[in-house]
């Protein structure tokens, strides 16, 4: 039995969630968490974490497909999917059970139960009513769709696709942004005979063109098809097969994944009846510390503006937590928030691409250096990735970065840093990195930038 009185409640213990409870705990508060499923939330049960375990086994897969070249010939490589599938879920139970142990170590209470705003200061659980200081509301979010499709059987959302239990022979995509690459890229070279649909005019069609341009090229190579500006329409979902039109084409498929995005999961949470404001479609309206318009109650991560990612929903947490606890907290740029998108090629980037630059009137300048131009790039085998630096002529601004290639979702952080820490592409141009090594092309980027690229 839970006790009453709290001063802080999180409900939801996704990235948002267990990070504000973790760090209101540290300041002191007597916090306890409220969740309806799995300790971890959506993004370490069902979404970031397996779908990120299952490309390790395909990158690696491609890695050892990839050997001869560096005189390494691998007979007999074969895919034991459930093998995949088990990892999967011992990488997530060894996660979240980190995260029970955190909670533990902290004096975090769990609560099991799926709960609502009550009156002011009050939350409803199982029957029970708590009282809360302050609540922070960490629900996530669930999957959209397309019109006059319905998931269900072998429709299924992003979350259902990681977490097949039989490799699909055939598998098609609707929607190529993050999610939607991912698992194309992660089926296609595991053996699945994929298509990719969007449609808009590109894939990752929020990225830079340039970056846009190179995974298309490499999604084709791992012999993915990939149709562009391309709706799907005449979704007929059968027992054991799933139908529909795209374009000119008919296509028949073991199963459909709708990548479409995703919306605010606020269902039953009581948020209406507590007259709390919301913003764009369905989201929480938030101010800077992520207070939502009812006092005492402030919503983060999923719920709430800004990119839908999960390390934007644990700074988010933090902000919320040093606020409730009366600390001095920062501001969130979220233009700036790193975007990681593990397909292959991977994908680093943050900030302003090119052409939004262009529209926002700056003063443009651009840094490219493909990853081929530093001892690295051949070394490691990847000469075809790519650094895009975009700053602006006056003061050297660093505006945006775009990196993809092998480990872009890594690189990407370097020119965050620069960036958080004021310093521009002069600057980056400037700091000595380490040879032989991949960093060596952010490095040149900021050079090509400056005006003086030495390899290239
Ligand atoms: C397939 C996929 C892959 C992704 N990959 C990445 C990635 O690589 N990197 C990245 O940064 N982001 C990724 N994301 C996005 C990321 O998962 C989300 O941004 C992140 O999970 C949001 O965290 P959150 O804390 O807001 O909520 P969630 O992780 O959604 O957790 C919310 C929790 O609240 C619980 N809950 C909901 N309502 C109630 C209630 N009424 N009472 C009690 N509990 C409740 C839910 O059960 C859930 O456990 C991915 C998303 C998907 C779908």
């Amino acid at each position: 039995m839970a006790e009453s009185s709290y001063d802080c409640i999180v409900i939801g213990s996704g990235p948002g969630g267990y990070v504000a409870a973790i760090r209101a705990a540290q300041l002191g508060l007597k916090t306890a968490v409220i969740e309806r499923d799995k300790v971890g939330g959506r993004c370490l049960n069902y979404a970031c974490i397996p779908a990120k375990a299952v490309l390790r086994s395909a990158d690696l897969l491609s890695e050892i497909r990839d050997g001869e070249e560096f005189g390494l010939k691998v007979a007999g490589v074969e895919v034991d999917y459930e093998a995949i599938q088990a990892r999967r879920a011992k990488v997530v139970s060894t996660l979240t059970s980190g995260v029970a142990g955190l909670f533990k170590k902290n004096s975090i209470e769990l609560i099991e139960g799926d709960a609502a705003l009550g009156a002011e200061g009050e939350v409803l659980v199982a029957g029970q009513t708590l009282t809360a200081g302050s609540v922070i509301l960490a629900t996530g979010s669930v999957p959209r769709t397309i019109p006059g499709v319905t998931l269900g059987g072998r429709v299924i959302g992003t979350e259902q696709a990681w977490a097949l239990a039989e490799l699909p022979a055939r598998l098609a995509v609707v929607g190529a942004g993050a999610s939607g690459a991912e698992i194309a890229s992660g089926f296609a070279r595991l053996g699945s005979e994929v298509l990719l649909l969007e449609a808009l005019e590109r894939v990752l069609p929020s990225e830079d063109e340039d970056i846009s341009r190179l995974v298309e090229r490499g999604l084709k190579r791992q012999g993915i098809d990939v149709q562009t500006a391309t709706p799907v329409a005449d979704v007929k979902a059968g027992e054991s097969s799933v139908g529909f039109s795209y374009g000119e084409s008919l296509s028949e498929v073991d199963y459909l994944v709708i990548a479409a995005g995703r919306g605010a999961d606020i269902d039953g949470l009581g948020v209406a009846e507590a007259g709390i404001e919301l913003d764009e479609p369905g989201l929480i309206k938030v101010d800077g510390a992520l207070r939502s318009s009812r006092s005492g109650v402030y919503a983060i991560g999923d719920l709430v503006q800004g990119p839908a990612l999960a390390h934007k929903a644990s700074d988010e947490g933090i902000i919320a937590a040093e606020d409730i606890a009366g600390r001095p907290t920062h501001p969130i740029a979220y233009v700036d928030i790193p975007r990681a998108t593990f397909c292959t090629p991977n994908v680093g980037s943050f900030g302003l691409t090119e052409a939004q630059a262009r529209e926002q009137g700056y003063d443009v300048v651009v840094g490219k250096v493909p990853y081929g131009a530093v001892g690295g790039g051949t070394v490691y085998g990847d000469r075809t990735g790519l650094v895009k630096v975009v700053g602006e002529s006056k003061y050297g601004e660093l505006l945006g970065g775009h990196i993809v290639g092998s480990r872009a979702t890594e690189l990407i952080q370097e020119l965050v840093n620069v960036r958080a820490l004021e310093g521009g592409f002069p600057e980056l141009a400037r700091i000595i990195h380490g040879h032989p090594t991949l960093s060596e092309a952010v490095m040149e980027a900021g050079r090509a930038a400056d005006g003086w690229l030495i390899h290239g």
